[in-house]
């Protein structure tokens, strides 16, 4: 088997789907590696780092003789369109956004495993991308806010006088809300954090973090958060209006699977806070967890400054892309057996993380969008 890794293009992307100890173990199961050219060069990988690797110059021709072919985001349909039929495809997808990507996959007969489809199960959490992206983000994303606030984060004695330790307040402590708030309490902030699902509160006080109860249970479905009906979204404001005020730094992280991001700061509680505090808003991507929130922008907002960040995982390249092209190894160990492809499809891990197969879109939520 051939298994080739493209170079990203998107732009503002510097990780890589494949790195090279990750290489050498995929030639361990029996396989030949390609890689496109400079395809690790932004995240400190250089082509001669992988050994035993054929370095390619035209992607299409690389992808046009690979069994695999490994990537981070989605290819274009282009790219697509140059694959094999029968060619397997291991990328994030996000087919719901990406139809025109979905019906090239399907049209031209690629077996897709789409990274956030990996199901959130004990067995799979070496396979789970989104997790490990999240990881890191969430711990970039509390360095981020220390760097633009006026202050330092832990207390400091000097000899003109004690600092005080500063706030930080996670909204949102899935994956990457557990590490900011790991992350800011290390440094040596005064932690709060605060989540619609109460199971995170045993999660923060094991982080020595307060937690922030609202009263309001809004677990959904497969652990996910549900969307807050108006009546419940009234009582949390009144509740968390006051811990938005006292705080230095604010971190948002809260998500709804298929939804655009749930609104958690609005402009009154923003003109209630103090004077140089940061909110963090990992969201951003999604339309922001806070109003006035601009993807990709910092702005000022009355005493606030909000910054939007988009991809954080990229901002630390070199390891983001180690961690993904380890999940991605454990996938082809579920699906490359004595050097030879098999594809159970009974299996849960492989059944809910392929999106097309044979012609076929075999995801329900993302037939329904596509066809
Ligand atoms: P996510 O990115 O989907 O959302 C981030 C957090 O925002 C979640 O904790 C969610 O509850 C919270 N949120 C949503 N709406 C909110 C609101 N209105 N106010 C405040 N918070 C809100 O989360 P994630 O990191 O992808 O994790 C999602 C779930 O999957 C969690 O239960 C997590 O523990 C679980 N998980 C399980 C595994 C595993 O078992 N292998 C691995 C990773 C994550």
């Amino acid at each position: 088997l051939i298994i080739a890794a493209i170079r990203e293009k998107d732009a503002g992307e510097r990780r890589v789907a494949l790195v090279p100890v990750v290489a050498e173990r995929i030639q361990k199961l029996g396989c030949s590696v390609a890689l496109e050219a400079g395809a690790g060069l932004s995240s400190y990988f250089p082509d001669a780092t992988y050994k035993n690797t054929s370095i390619v110059e035209d992607e299409k021709a690389l992808v046009g003789s690979a069994d695999i072919v490994l990537a981070v985001n989605p290819p274009s349909p282009d790219l697509v369109s140059a694959m094999k039929p029968g060619t397997i495809l291991i990328s994030f997808i996000y087919g719901r956004n990406n139809p025109e990507l979905v019906k090239a996959l399907r049209d031209h007969k690629i077996s897709c495993f789409a990274m956030e489809q990996i199901p959130r199960i004990s067995r799979a959490q070496a396979m789970d991308a989104l997790s490990s992206q999240a990881t890191l983000a969430g711990y970039y994303a509390a360095l981020l806010g220390s760097v633009h606030m006026p202050k330092i984060l832990p207390m400091m004695t000097t000899a003109v006088g004690s600092l005080r330790a500063a706030q930080v307040l996670v909204m949102g402590l899935g994956v990457a809300g557990l590490q900011a708030l790991a992350t800011a309490g290390r440094l040596g902030a005064v932690t709060e954090g605060y989540d619609v699902r109460p199971e995170t509160k045993d999660e923060a006080h094991s982080l020595g973090a307060k937690f922030v109860d609202t009263g309001v249970d809004a677990t959904g479905q497969g652990g996910y958060a549900r969307e807050l009906t108006a009546e419940e979204k009234a009582k949390v404001k009144s509740v968390l209006s006051d811990h938005i005020a006292r705080s230095d730094l604010i971190i948002t992280t809260a998500a709804v699977p298929g939804r655009k991001a749930p609104r958690l700061i609005d402009a009154d509680q923003i003109a209630g806070m103090k004077v140089g505090s940061v909110i963090i808003d990992m969201a951003a991507e999604g339309g922001g967890n806070c109003e006035g929130t601009k993807a990709g922008e910092i702005v000022q907002v009355g005493p606030a400054t909000i910054v939007g960040p988009v991809n954080l995982p990229s901002c630390l390249s070199e390891q983001a892309s180690e961690l993904y092209a380890k999940n991605i190894l454990n996938l082809l160990q579920q699906i490359i057996k004595d050097g030879k492809l098999s594809l159970d499809m009974t299996d849960e891990v492989i059944a809910k993380t392929l999106v097309t197969h044979d012609g076929k879109i075999t995801n329900d939520a993302v037939r329904a969008v596509v066809e």
